[in-house]
C-alpha cells in the first residue's frame, strides 16, 4: 500500500486528500480556507470525525505545516515519511504538458510562464507546490494539469480563426479545462460500453466534452475558463464585438470588462441574484423573471453545445451530467434534457431525474436513442491514480 496526497491549492484555500494506493481508500480530507486571514480555518476530516479550527493562516506555508503537524498529531500517519509522493492539480498546462509531469524546477518554470493564460490560479498552484517541496523536501511530486486531457484535439477543433501569427507566436489557442474530470467520466462512461461520449461538467465553472474511444476531440472551454457556456459568473462564448460595444456604452475599459465579463456576469448577472443555482432555481421557481430567463439561457447554451457535439462524434452512445449542477440539480438537468430530447431522440425518466441527487444513477429509460446518466466526479481521485502510476513506474 502507498500513501499519496492529492493537493488543489487555489489563492486562498489549498484542499487535500491523503489516500491508501492502490485500493483508492481516502484516508483523511480537508483543506485551509482563508489563507492570508486571522480568521481563516484549518479543517481536517478523519474517521467520521470533523476537526475544525479558526486560527490566522497567512501563507501557504504555515497551512502546510499546519497539515503535516494534524497528521501526526491525530495519528492519521505515524511518521510523514509514509507519505509517497504529492500531486498537485495545476490547471494551465498550455502546450508543454500533454500528461502528468514530474514537478521539478522544469516544470515550476514552465508553470510560470504560463501565468498570462491563467493569472487566477498559476500562482497559487507554485504556492502550493513550494510549501510542500520546502515542508517534505525528500517526498517526489507531481504536477496533474486539467488541460492535458484536451490536448488530443486536433487544430480545427482548437484553433481560433484569427490571424495565423498569433496562434503561433502567442500559442493563443483554445486549451480547454476541468481536463481532469472529462478523463474521469470517460473512464467511467466505458463501463457503460460507452465509446462516444458527451460529458457534461456543469458547476460553478462549466465545461462539456465530446470524448471519442476516451479521447478529447472538442471541448467548450476556451484560451481560459472563461469561454464556452455561460457559468456562475462567467459569460461563456459571445460575441467578440460586445467587448468593443460596451467599452463604447459604459466607458469602461477592457480590463474592466473582462473582469465583469469573469466575475459578474452568467447566473448573477443575469439573474441579478445570485451565482449559485441554488438560490437562482429558488427565485425562478418563485416566479422571479430575471431568474427564469437565467435559468433558461444556461439550459439552451448547454443544449446547444450537446447538439454541436453530437454532430461532432457522428452520434453519441451516452450524456454524462456531473459536477455541483449535473449531480445535485434535477431541474437544470430537466431543462437542459427538454432542450435536447426530440433531436437525439432521448428518453428520460424525468420522475426518476427528481430523486437523483449526488449519485451514479442512469436517468434515461432502456428505449433512448442516447443513455444519460448522473455520474459524480473525483478528480481528486485521478491525481493519487496518477501519483502511484509514478511510483509503480520506479519513475519517481
Ligand atoms: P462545483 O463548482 O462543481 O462545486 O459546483 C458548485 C455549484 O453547483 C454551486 O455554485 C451551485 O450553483 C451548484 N449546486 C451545488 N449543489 C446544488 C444543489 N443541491 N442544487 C442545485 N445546484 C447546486
Amino acid at each position: 500500500m502507498s500513501k499519496v496526497m492529492a493537493v488543489n491549492a487555489g489563492s486562498s484555500s489549498l484542499k487535500y486528500k491523503l489516500y491508501d494506493m492502490p485500493e483508492e481508500k481516502v484516508i483523511c480530507s480537508g483543506m485551509a480556507d482563508k489563507i492570508g486571514h486571522d480568521d481563516a480555518k484549518f479543517i481536517l476530516k478523519y474517521n467520521g470525525e470533523k476537526i475544525e479550527n479558526t486560527l490566522p493562516i497567512l501563507d501557504h506555508t504555515k497551512a502546510v505545516a499546519l497539515l503535516l503537524e494534524a497528521l501526526t498529531k491525530y495519528g492519521v500517519v505515524d511518521s510523514l515519511d509514509e507519505i509517497e509522493c504529492v500531486g498537485h492539480r495545476v490547471v494551465q498546462g498550455g502546450k508543454y504538458f500533454s500528461k502528468s509531469a514530474e514537478f521539478d524546477a522544469d516544470t515550476e518554470h514552465k508553470i510560470d510562464i504560463l501565468t498570462p493564460l491563467d493569472p487566477l490560479h498559476a500562482q497559487a498552484h507554485l504556492l502550493g507546490y513550494r510549501a510542500f517541496r520546502d515542508a517534505l523536501p525528500k517526498v517526489p511530486a507531481i504536477a496533474v494539469f486539467d488541460t492535458a486531457f484536451h490536448q488530443t484535439m486536433t487544430e480545427e477543433d482548437y484553433l481560433f480563426p484569427i490571424p495565423y501569427e498569433y496562434s503561433r507566436d502567442f500559442d493563443c489557442r483554445r486549451y480547454g479545462a476541468h481536463g481532469t474530470s472529462h478523463n474521469y467520466l470517460a473512464i467511467k462512461g466505458e463501463e457503460y460500453g460507452a465509446k462516444r461520449i458527451i460529458s457534461c461538467h456543469i458547476g460553478s465553472g462549466s465545461s462539456l466534452a465530446a470524448i471519442n474511444n476516451g479521447k478529447c476531440v472538442a471541448t467548450s472551454m476556451g484560451l481560459t475558463p472563461l469561454g464556452g457556456v455561460m457559468m456562475g459568473t462567467r459569460t461563456g462564448d459571445m460575441d467578440p464585438s460586445v467587448m468593443d460595444y460596451l467599452a463604447t456604452c459604459t466607458g469602461k475599459d477592457v480590463h474592466e470588462l473582462y473582469d465583469i465579463f469573469n466575475k459578474k456576469s452568467g447566473f448573477l448577472g443575469v439573474s441579478g441574484i445570485s451565482n449559485d443555482t441554488r438560490d437562482v432555481e429558488e427565485a425562478d421557481l418563485g416566479g422571479n423573471k430575471q431568474a427564469h430567463i437565467a435559468s433558461l439561457l444556461f439550459a439552451r447554451r448547454v443544449a446547444d453545445y450537446i447538439g454541436s457535439y453530437f454532430v461532432r462524434l457522428g452520434g453519441a452512445d451516452l450524456i454524462i451530467f456531473s459536477a455541483g449542477i449535473g449531480e445535485n440539480s434535477p431541474y437544470y438537468r430537466e431543462l437542459i434534457l427538454r432542450d435536447v430530447e426530440e433531436a437525439l431522440g432521448l428518453s428520460i425518466d424525468y420522475e426518476l431525474n427528481k430523486t437523483v441527487r449526488g449519485k451514479e444513477v442512469m436517468i434515461s429509460k432502456p428505449d433512448s436513442k442516447v443513455k444519460v446518466a448522473v455520474i459524480p466526479t473525483d478528480e481528486e481521485v485521478m491525481i493519487a491514480r496518477d501519483c502511484y502510476k509514478r511510483i509503480k513506474e520506479g519513475k519517481i
